[in-house]
This record gives C-alpha cells, sequence and structure tokens, in this order.
C-alpha cells in the first residue's frame, strides 16, 4: 500500500560552539546521494542526549522546552538571563500555537478552514481575525510570487494524496490534474464583512505554507510584551530570534541537509532579530508506483515540485519567510531571480535536487552560512 510519511522533525538544527565543532558535518565527496553515512550513530547519540528525537541539539547551559503541536514540533530556547521564566514562555506560546492550530488546521474538521472548505460554493463563513489576518497574507503572497505560493491549491495536493486524502494507487491523469488546476485558485477566495467564502464547489484551502510563520510571529511579539529579551522559537524549521544567547556569541542554527537528516549543510549565525524558514522535499512525501513525490505542489502545473531539495529563507519576520520559503521551492532555481527582484530584505539559499550537492545563495546569505571547505557553493546573481 502507499503511505503518506511525515518527518516530525525540527527543521533547523540549533547549534552551541562550543558543542558542536566542524567535524559535525557530513563530507560528502564521493558519497552517493542516497548512500547512509557513518556520522549518523553520532549524530544521533547528541540528539538522544538533548533528549529530542527531532533535529534540534540545544546547549546543555541553555533553558529550552520542545512540545508538539500542528502535528509537529516546536521549542523554545531562552537567553541564560530568563532561565527562571523558561515554564511560564513555554506554555503561553504552546496556548498561542494550539490556538491557532484549532482555527486553522485543515486535519480538524472542526477548525475554521475546514469549515470554509465544506461551504465551498454554499455560504460565506465567520473568520476570527488571525485566521482572517492569514488568508490574507496567503493571497498576498500569491500575488506577489505569481500563484507559486497558492493557499487554493488544496484540491491538487490531495489528489495527489496529501491533507489527509487517500493516496492514489496511480499516477492522477493529466485531465484529472487539468479539471482540478482551474479549482486551485487561491485569487478567488473573497472577503466580505468579517467573513470568507469560495465561490466553487470543490475549492478548498490549506495554510499549511504559512501558518507556522504566522505563530512564530505571534509567539514573538508575546516574548517581547513579557520583557524577554533573548530567546529562540523554532516551530518545524520557521525560527525567529531576538537578542543573543550570551555575551560571547549570537544565535547560530544549522541548515539540514535534505539528502541526510543527520547532517547539516551549514551553520547560520543569525543576524539581530531575523527569521528563518527552510521548506524541504525530505519533510512530507507521498510514494506513487516506487516514485517519491513532494508535498509542495507547483500550482501552475498541478504537480508535485520536482527539482529543488530544500530551500531556506532568511529575512526580518517568520510569516515571510515561511511563505517565500514554500514560493522559492515551486520556482527552483531557474524561476528564483525573477522571484527575488520582487521582494526585499530576503537572502536565500537554495539546494536543487541533485549531486553532487551545489548550494545557490545570495550576497546577505553568503556572509551568514559558513560551511565546510569542500561544499560546492554559487552566488544567486541579483538584488
Ligand atoms: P512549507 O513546509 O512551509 O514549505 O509548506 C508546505 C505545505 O504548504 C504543504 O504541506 C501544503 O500544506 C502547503 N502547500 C503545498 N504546495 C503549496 C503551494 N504551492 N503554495 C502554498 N502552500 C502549499
Ligand atoms: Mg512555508
Amino acid at each position: 500500500m502507499p503511505e503518506q510519511y511525515a518527518e516530525e522533525s525540527l527543521g533547523h538544527i540549533m547549534l552551541s560552539e562550543a558543542e558542536y565543532p566542524d567535524k559535525h558535518f557530513r563530507t560528502r565527496t564521493g558519497a552517493p546521494r542516497v548512500a547512509q553515512h557513518d556520522n549518523r550513530g553520532f549524530f544521533s547519540s547528541l540528539l538522544g542526549r538533548a533528549g529530542l528525537g527531532g533535529g534540534l541539539f540545544r546547549t546543555a547551559e541553555l533553558p529550552s522546552r520542545s512540545f508538539r503541536s500542528m502535528g509537529t514540533m516546536a521549542a523554545v530556547t531562552l537567553g541564560g538571563d530568563y532561565a527562571g521564566r523558561i515554564e511560564e514562555v513555554t506554555e503561553e506560546i504552546r496556548a498561542i500555537f494550539d490556538r491557532l492550530e484549532s482555527e486553522m488546521s485543515a486535519y480538524r474538521p472542526s477548525s475554521v478552514i475546514s469549515e470554509l472548505s465544506r461551504m465551498a460554493g454554499v455560504a460565506p463563513v465567520r473568520v476570527p481575525e488571525d485566521t482572517y489576518r492569514v488568508l490574507s497574507l496567503g493571497q498576498h503572497f500569491g500575488n506577489l510570487t505569481a500563484g507559486a505560493f497558492n493557499i487554493g491549491a488544496s484540491p491538487l495536493a490531495a489528489l495527489w494524496g496529501f491533507n489527509g486524502a487517500a493516496v492514489p494507487m496511480t499516477l492522477p491523469s493529466d485531465q484529472s490534474v487539468g479539471e482540478l488546476l482551474e479549482l486551485s485558485d487561491y485569487s478567488r477566495l473573497v472577503f466580505n464583512d468579517g467573513a470568507a467564502f469560495l465561490p466553487a464547489k470543490g475549492m478548498a484551502v490549506d495554510v499549511g505554507g504559512i501558518a507556522k510563520g504566522y505563530a512564530v510571529d505571534r509567539a514573538y511579539d508575546y516574548c517581547l510584551s513579557a520583557g524577554i529579551r533573548d530567546f529562540l522559537i523554532d516551530f518545524s524549521g520557521n525560527v525567529r530570534a531576538a537578542g543573543r544567547p550570551s555575551r560571547k556569541q549570537g544565535w547560530q542554527i544549522g541548515v539540514r541537509d535534505p539528502f541526510d537528516g543527520s547532517s547539516i549543510l551549514g551553520k547560520i549565525t543569525l543576524p539581530s532579530r531575523s527569521a528563518v524558514s527552510t521548506s524541504g522535499s525530505y519533510e512530507r512525501f507521498v510514494d506513487i508506483l516506487g516514485e517519491r513525490y513532494s508535498h509542495i505542489i507547483d500550482p501552475r502545473t498541478g504537480y508535485p515540485v520536482t527539482g529543488t531539495a530544500s530551500v531556506t529563507v532568511l529575512c526580518p519576520d517568520a510569516v515571510t519567510a515561511d511563505a517565500l520559503s514554500t514560493a522559492f521551492f515551486v520556482t527552483g532555481l531557474n524561476g528564483a531571480a525573477e522571484l527575488l527582484e520582487k521582494v526585499s530584505s530576503v537572502d536565500l539559499l537554495l539546494v536543487p535536487d541533485g549531486y553532487p550537492t551545489h548550494l545557490w545563495l545570495t550576497p546577505g546569505f553568503d556572509k551568514v552560512l559558513s560551511t565546510p571547505t569542500e561544499v560546492r557553493r554559487s552566488l544567486l546573481s541579483c538584488q
């Protein structure tokens, strides 16, 4: 039976300079793309020591807590000066994430988003403020990315076996893809007086490509309002940080190697008050007739995206990083320069699917990413 797979790990790996020397990078020279790597055991033991099964390694000395929300893992880490407040802050952030999940999950029949899809072609649905803002932002990023980011692509995602739908035993026909392309149009979502409406039966929305980033921004606002100045929030690869973990160093995170979940491609030293989001083909995929299909749909063709392994976006806020990492995943390397010209304060790291691993990055990303010397990196010529 084909199955849907979901990796439930944190997308980034937080690093401690002291405990995380360069030898943890994987050397890929000469290694086939799908090979298992001998540093897996060592890395896993580090994860084990941190008490997490996911992708996050936290420093022993910093107060940090992780929890599940939106079907994945989240983690909150505070600077040492705030150690006494870690439980209170984590509980507050968990409550924010859970509340947003109950409004926006496409997997919960009781959510407003599910109701909106159920009532497509029937009647408008009253939406609470956060859902309204996420839907509006979804439309904004749809327009900005010429439809590469499309919160209306849910019918297509379901055709390919995502969003809780059964995974097809054979490839969907061109005809069925074509029919759903018309229904998968975010721009037809209408708002009126606090209500939203999908005008045709069969339309559906999925805010899975933006909701976690939005949630991280809400958690960030809460932390600042609660007087916390040094913190890092990681919600399944959507990170936003403020301040610094200690007087000696800034926040550092590892970008996961899309070809080997137990390794990192490199280390990002986060500029102050910045957000990072990674979209990866490894996160969630289906297997149809022995081929893997990624969870991100190219709304222009109706097919799951091929050719991109991972995209990391660095910019000032988490919701932009989240939406644009999904969008750049769709545009791939070929369409990246065109989209980069339309956005400001956005830096990009894009890893095409292929061997040997080749990192493409904007000059701003180049400044903050360190990789082992043998890693091939090229500048994206734009901005
Ligand atoms: P992310 O991990 O942030 O890149 O988001 C991926 C999720 O966004 C998928 O699991 C779907 O729920 C949704 N999604 C898939 N394709 C698209 C797309 N082209 N535009 C917007 N959201 C999408
Ligand atoms: Mg996203």
